[in-house]
């Protein structure tokens, strides 16, 4: 899809102070998106729509509060015209040692990571159903493949892409569901890990990363403009007795 093509397509972009979801935002107003930054950090989402201008509005908004995620829906279809993309990329990554220590990081990334993208979903299916829109999820490496001292994280990207995946065969064909799984993104991910050692050994990883979000942010551009197969796969999806 060309620039013009894109021009008045809302996107709502979780999560997009910083990383991936500051570069997605950045990237699809730079295709002709209008774009909605939703996230807490008041500061940087605003200078992030100051620095786009025209087509580019802040609104803060906690993932894990349903009357927030509500009002920002409502401030997006008065102001934009309603969402016809949503990307759920608000995440944390609390990595460390499965103990009770870290029983409060668990709660979080849940709620962050899995229910914040069901909720804003849910809140902006409406929106998004309308335009006949997309839901791209950012999930992760860790959706598919666990490992030692990632085991909750691992828990909400297993959980978002089997979501997902029943959210993509049921929206057909009025929504288009899709799954991003990047591997180490040059991030501050890492930095809110709260188990110091894990935190440090992690940081070293993620400081010789070579992904930048930007190349992220491309691919999540390009899956928005590829052209859609739905009538494809409407057919592929009825059940057996009904084909042929
Ligand atoms: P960042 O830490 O840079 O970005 C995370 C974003 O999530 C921030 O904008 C933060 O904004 C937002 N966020 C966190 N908690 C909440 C909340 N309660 N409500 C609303 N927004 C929230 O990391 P990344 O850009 O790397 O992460 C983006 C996504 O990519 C995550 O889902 C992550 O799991 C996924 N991912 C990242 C990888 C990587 O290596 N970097 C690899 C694979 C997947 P604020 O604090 O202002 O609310």
């Amino acid at each position: 899809m060309t620039e013009s093509q894109n021009l008045h397509r809302v996107a709502v972009i979780t999560g997009a102070s910083s990383g991936i979801g500051a570069a997605t935002a950045r990237t699809l107003h730079a295709e002709g998106y209008l774009v909605a930054l939703l996230a807490r950090r008041r500061d940087r989402i605003e200078s992030i729509a100051a620095e786009l201008g025209e087509g580019a509005i802040a609104i803060q908004a906690d993932v894990t509060d349903r009357a927030a995620v509500v009002t920002a829906a409502q401030q997006v279809q008065a102001e934009l015209g309603g969402a016809d993309v949503l990307v759920n990329n608000a995440g944390i990554m609390l990595l460390g040692p499965f103990s009770s220590e870290q029983r409060t990081d668990y709660r979080n990334m849940i709620e962050v990571n899995l229910l914040g993208a069901i909720t804003t979903t849910e809140v902006f299916l409406e929106q998004i159903k309308e335009g006949g829109g997309d839901i791209v999820n950012i999930s992760s490496v860790a959706g598919r493949t666990a490992r030692a001292t990632n085991g909750v994280y691992a828990a909400t990207k297993w959980g978002m892409n089997g979501w997902s995946e029943s959210l993509r065969q049921e929206l057909l064909p009025d929504v288009r569901v899709t799954v991003i799984e990047p591997g180490v993104v040059d991030t501050e991910l890492p930095t809110h890990i709260t188990h110091e050692t894990t935190r440090q050994a992690v940081q070293q990883g993620y400081d010789v990363a070579t992904v930048r979000p930007e190349e992220v942010a491309e691919i999540i551009a390009f899956a928005l403009n590829r052209p859609r197969h739905l009538v494809l796969n409407e057919i592929l999806l009825r059940p057996a007795d009904q084909l042929g």
